[in-house]
Order: structure tokens, then sequence, then C-alpha cells
């Protein structure tokens, strides 16, 4: 199987996912998170049709995004790895998506770079869902004010949320707890799931998913 093959299979296990759930063919959207992998190993996949990738770190994503973007347009690029305040104007420049917001600092600089860049990007808020202490994301008993306040006081529209559960958890409780704070919030996006439990996290209403290896290969 070559990257083709392993991105078509992903697709197809997506659809299967939602006719399973009951979800409407489409409605779940497909990050393919291309970190440690080079600029000659993504262009296959672009190539394939794939148009929304993630990166996990800034400095990685500048040594190949400014040129993929720049050969093929309408690429639509996601953070999905924590930002620190003093990589915010890079990652405003580079990424259409981020999806770590967890602490007033960063919504603060994120929407400060906006405004100087006048870029708008779509935001996410990362959620510790399982109150782990080396995972970034705001604790789930936060979340809701927190996302009051980067509506109100700091300015910027979230428009969903994201979760990473614990490695050697049952997802399936981490999604539900994700989609009820989700609804709580009136965010209407989930990101969750990764190349081992994507399936489970359409069931319980991801709007997109975020798959690695089971695309590019072990890292
Ligand atoms: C690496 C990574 C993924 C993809 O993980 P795979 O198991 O390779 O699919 C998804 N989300 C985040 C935040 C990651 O860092």
């Amino acid at each position: 199987m070559d990257v083709i093959d392993r991105l078509s299979e992903v697709l197809s296990r997506i659809r299967d996912a939602e006719r399973y759930a009951g979800r409407a063919e489409g409605s779940t959207g497909l990050v393919a998170v291309s970190k440690t992998f080079d600029a000659d190993a993504i262009r296959p996949v672009v190539a394939g049709g794939q148009r929304v990738f993630g990166e996990n770190r800034v400095q990685e994503a500048q040594t190949k995004w400014p040129a993929l973007k720049s050969e093929t347009p309408g690429l639509e690029l996601h953070l999905i790895g924590p930002l620190q305040s003093n990589k915010a104007a890079d990652a405003v420049t580079l990424f259409d998506v981020i999806e770590t917001i967890d602490r007033e600092k960063i919504a603060r600089a994120v929407a400060e770079e906006m405004r100087k860049q006048q870029r708008l990007l779509k935001l996410y808020v990362q959620v510790n869902t399982g109150l782990e202490p080396q995972k970034a994301g705001i604790a789930p008993a936060d979340t809701v004010d927190f996302v009051s306040l980067c509506r109100g006081a700091i300015g910027i529209e979230i428009e969903g949320l994201m979760c990473i559960p614990p490695a050697d958890e049952n997802p399936g409780p981490h999604f539900a707890l994700l989609a009820k704070l989700a609804s709580r919030c009136a965010v209407d996006r989930l990101s969750m799931g990764m190349s081992g439990d994507f399936t489970t996290a359409i069931e319980f209403g991801a709007t997109s998913v975020r798959v690695g290896s089971a695309i590019f290969g072990t890292r």
C-alpha cells in the first residue's frame, strides 16, 4: 500500500463510520497530520486531492508549508500542537486554523496578531478532558467561562473544541464530554479522533478527525 492507498482507505473508513452513526455523508472532515514528514512526502497526498493538513510545531511547519501552499492554492493548515505566545505572529501568518487555544495569554496574543496582520483564522479551544498534568488544554470545568472570555473581552470567535484523550483510556467518554461542553458553549465544531480511534470519534459527533500515521506511516 502506498500513501494514496492509505489515504483512500482512511476516507472510506470515515464514510463508513458516518453511515454507521447515522450521520450525513461528508459531515466529518479529514485533517491529514503531516508532522515529521517533509514536503516531498506530503506532495503526493496533495496531488491525491487532500487539502486540509495538520502540524504540531510552528517552526517545523515553516520549513515546508510556505512552498507547498504557493504550489497549490486552497490548502488549509491547522496548528494542532501547543502554541507559545512568542510564536503567535508566525502561527497567524502561516496557519489557517489554530486548534490549541487554551489560556488567556495565548488567546490575547492571537487576537492581537490577527488584528495586526488583518488575517482572520478559525480558532478552537483545546480541552484537557483527562486532566493530565503533562498535557495542554483547559480544564473541562473552566471551558464554558473561557470560551465566553474569548468571545467577550478578548473579541475572538471560537469555532470549535479539540481534545486528545489519555492514551491508555477508552476514548468514548472523553469524546462524549467534549461534545457536551461544545453544546454548552454553543460551539459547533468538534476536532477529535486520531489514527487509533477516529471511527469512535465520528460516532460521538466529531466534525473533523486528525489522522497521521494511518496515512503517512509510522513516525
Ligand atoms: C500527531 C497528532 C495526531 C495524529 O496522530 P496519529 O496517531 O498519527 O494519527 C493527532 N492530533 C494531534 C494533536 C497530534 O499531535
